[in-house]
């Protein structure tokens, strides 16, 4: 049974992990409702458990009678949905997962880039230099151009990370803000 089925299928497991995140909620919910990011963590952890719930009642015996294409379609777009919460929260290594089950590649591959960016944190992704100089029509020495540019931040429940592209060759660096 891989990680996911076994969050899945223990209650009492999902129960523990509902519980910690409204303690989480109830303390700092004012204050991380501030913050874009952490806005979009507590968002993640409310799908997350949705999802969670929905996913548990699809596999549950009693589940109601569905055709099997039907079950298998639904089930596939809970993943995709539990792995965008996961990404919501930072959690990639556990949204590759999700979107794995929830057959998309496309999707899992950037968690998995933005897992590999988050394990070298603060460290390039890829050896191009960090800034390059172009051509200018108004400064002969040109102009400086960042090569790595910001696509998102996310709260990860302890720190709020920015994820970083490299425009030569699209690789996904991480750095701490706070
Ligand atoms: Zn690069």
């Amino acid at each position: 049974m891989s990680t996911l089925e076994s969050i899945i299928n223990d209650p009492e497991r999902r129960a523990t992990a509902a519980a910690q995140q409204a303690k989480l909620r109830a303390e700092l919910g004012h204050r991380l409702a501030q913050n874009p990011a952490q806005a979009q963590f507590l968002w993640g952890q409310a799908r997350e458990q949705q999802t969670l719930d929905q996913l548990s009642a699809l596999t549950a015996e009693d589940a109601p009678e569905m055709g099997e294409a039907a079950l298998r379609g639904r089930t596939i777009e809970l993943y995709r949905q539990l792995a965008e919460g996961y990404a919501a929260q930072g959690r990639y290594a556990d949204a590759v997962a999700a979107s794995e089950a929830g057959q998309d590649g496309e999707r899992r591959a950037e968690y998995e880039a933005r897992r590999d960016a988050v394990e070298s944190i603060s460290q390039a992704r890829c050896e191009h230099p960090a800034e390059v100089v172009e051509p200018s029509p108004t400064d002969a020495k040109g102009f400086k151009r960042k090569v790595r540019t910001e696509i998102e931040r996310v709260y990860d429940g302890g720190r709020v990370i920015a994820f970083l592209r490299c425009s030569e060759c699209r690789a996904v660096s991480a750095e701490i803000v706070t």
